[in-house]
């Protein structure tokens, strides 16, 4: 069946990060007529907003960009190992000036509402222009780590200098040199602004809420032969990330921990260690993000790299955590963090020890004391996940919104659809398989299953589609029994949905899928050989 009105669109995507511009390439190429819209300026989501000093990503650059097409592999050269934020930045420009997308774009358009109309079979999405437009098919891409959270100190607003959080740095750079800093979070941002200004302040003042496990990331510019030989290993690097759980180049080691000697383990891990990237978290024996007892045995190893590197014993202790093991959170990658507590304008206090009480118009109030700042960087994280979503005022049939539905956490079918919001596709959205990977290896595959998908539709002349009751039942027990058996899933992390800067707590919610991408790419891949089972296609 058929409506006879066409909407104004066969498929909006909503953002423009990896994620919204693959989708845009997709659309472009089957002949759908389309639009994305943006609520930043530009196209690049993550690489856009998060311009604070020191972003850039822990994926291997040649494993982060595009993989489908041989042709862009080749064209484009990457110049660091893990490329900061501009380089990604030109990298997604690059990409959508090549397919020519940006003529469908539009940008500083923020989508406010979705709802859902049945008589037509489309989304009528309204703009915060106060326009609205209709669309047959809604493709989000909101992003998992794209809703900012600041913490819930009083006095906030007060400041009168310089503060922002991390995502929304200003477009202008800062002149750090000299001032007064502080940096209020030690996840994976916090950490990356720390080494990256410590040497040019005059002081910085690290505001630790609880200490992570961080590791050296060992980045270096890609030599002229490097760049090189990358480029003929083109197939194997998209066979090597396709075969990893995670869709990095690193996959855990076939032996136990305890299968080996001490001086055999050691000697792995010193090798890992000064290895470049991920490896030390991903490519380590097969049960340390298992079994809890490996787990202990590796975050000794890595508690005494802590040890050695921090040369105040009482400053090295603070920074160990004691509250869970290496990798059961994500692990900030670093240079030098360790070493800058070693500098004598730099000072960690542990907001475990002495919490902040208020923040007025100069500074920040301990229990301990008043520190005076001129510039302080909120890096606290984001309502990952379930946040930009909970923004977007999802309405579907029978007026039911999304966010009532997921009161208790996510209900999906495979993290790309949801049963009562027809025509609607999660992309790479919660309880997916992007997150727990390399992100652009699991947007990838939602993204070319999707768009196949779109291209059955059209085929086979249907105008609605459905996920079925019963898949999300399925789904929803495979995410939550991938979630216990990894210690990652049982630790508090925004993986889990804990974030204290926010009033829910979503730990248990099943917000990820970590099952691994292979073994979901088989998911959707089976969904898709058998004519779609768990969805009711009209
Ligand atoms: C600092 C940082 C480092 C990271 N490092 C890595 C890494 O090493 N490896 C890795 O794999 N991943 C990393 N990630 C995860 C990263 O988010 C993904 O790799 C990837 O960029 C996600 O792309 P996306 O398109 O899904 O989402 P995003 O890049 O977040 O894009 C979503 C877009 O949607 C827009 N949007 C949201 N809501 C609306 C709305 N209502 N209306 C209009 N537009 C809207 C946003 O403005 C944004 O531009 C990192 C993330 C951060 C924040």
């Amino acid at each position: 069946m058929s409506t006879d009105e066409l909407p104004d669109y066969d498929a909006v995507i909503v953002g423009a990060g990896v994620c919204g511009i693959f989708q845009a390439y997709w659309l472009q190429k089957l002949g759908f007529r389309w639009s994305a819209f943006e609520r930043g300026s530009d196209v690049g989501g993550t690489w856009y907003w998060n311009r604070y000093p020191g972003c850039r990503f822990d994926s291997e650059s040649e494993t982060y960009g595009y993989l489908f097409s041989r042709e862009l592999f080749q064209e484009w050269t990457w110049r660091e190992r893990f490329a900061p934020r501009e380089e990604t930045e030109r990298y997604l420009h690059y990409f959508v000036e090549k397919f020519d997308l940006r003529k469908h774009m539009q940008f500083n358009c923020k989508v406010t509402s979705a709802r859902w109309e049945e008589r037509r079979r489309c989304w009528i999405i309204t703009l915060s222009d106060g326009r609205s437009v209709s669309s047959r098919f809604l493709l989000t891409a909101l992003g998992l780590l794209s809703d900012p959270t600041l913490p819930r100190y009083p006095g906030i607003e007060r400041f009168k200098g310089t503060s922002f959080h991390t995502y929304y740095a200003p477009k202008e750079p800062i002149d750090y040199r000299g001032k007064r800093v502080a940096v209020v979070g030690t996840g994976s941002t916090g950490v990356q602004v720390i080494c990256e200004i410590a040497e040019q302040v005059g002081s910085l003042t690290v505001f630790q809420r609880r200490p992570n496990w961080c590791a050296p990331l060992n980045n270096a510019v890609f030599s002229a032969e490097e760049t090189a030989e990358l480029k003929d290993r083109y197939d194997e690097i998209c066979e090597l990330c396709g075969s990893t759980p995670s869709g990095y180049v690193h996959n855990a080691v076939a032996k136990r921990t305890f299968d080996v000697s001490k001086e055999e383990r050691v000697e792995f891990w010193e090798r890992l260690y000064a290895d470049r990237g991920f490896g030390k978290w991903l490519g380590n024996y097969k049960d340390v993000l298992t079994d809890p007892e490996p787990n202990a045995e590796y975050s000794k190893f890595i508690a005494g790299k802590i040890r050695q590197r921090i040369k105040n014993p009482a400053v090295a202790e603070m920074m160990i955590p004691k509250d869970h093991g290496f990798g059961t959170r994500r692990v900030p990658m670093e240079r030098g963090y360790y070493e800058a507590f070693n500098q004598d304008n730099v000072e960690l206090v542990s907001l475990e020890d002495t919490p902040i009480k208020e923040i007025d118009e100069t500074g920040i109030l301990t229990t301990a004391r008043k520190y005076e700042f001129d510039i302080i960087v909120y890096a606290t994280g984001f309502d990952a996940i379930i946040g930009s979503y909970e923004k977007l005022n999802v309405v579907g049939r029978d007026g039911l919104r999304l966010m009532e539905k997921w009161k208790a956490g996510p209900r999906t079918a495979f993290g790309i659809a949801v049963p009562g919001f027809p025509n609607l596709f999660t992309l790479a959205g919660p309880q997916s398989g992007s997150v727990a990977t390399n992100f652009p290896r699991g947007i990838e595959d939602a993204v070319n299953w999707t768009s196949n998908l779109l291209a059955f539709l059209r085929e086979h002349k249907c105008t609605r589609i459905e996920a079925a009751q019963a898949a999300e039942v399925q789904w929803l027990a495979e995410v939550q029994k991938w979630s216990k058996r990894i210690l990652f899933g049982q630790q508090n992390s925004w993986f889990t949905g804990y974030n204290t800067n926010v009033d829910r707590r979503r730990a248990d919610a099943a917000l990820i899928y970590a099952g691994g991408q292979i073994r979901y790419r088989k998911v959707l891949a089976q969904q898709a050989e058998q004519g779609y089972p768990a969805f009711d296609v009209q």
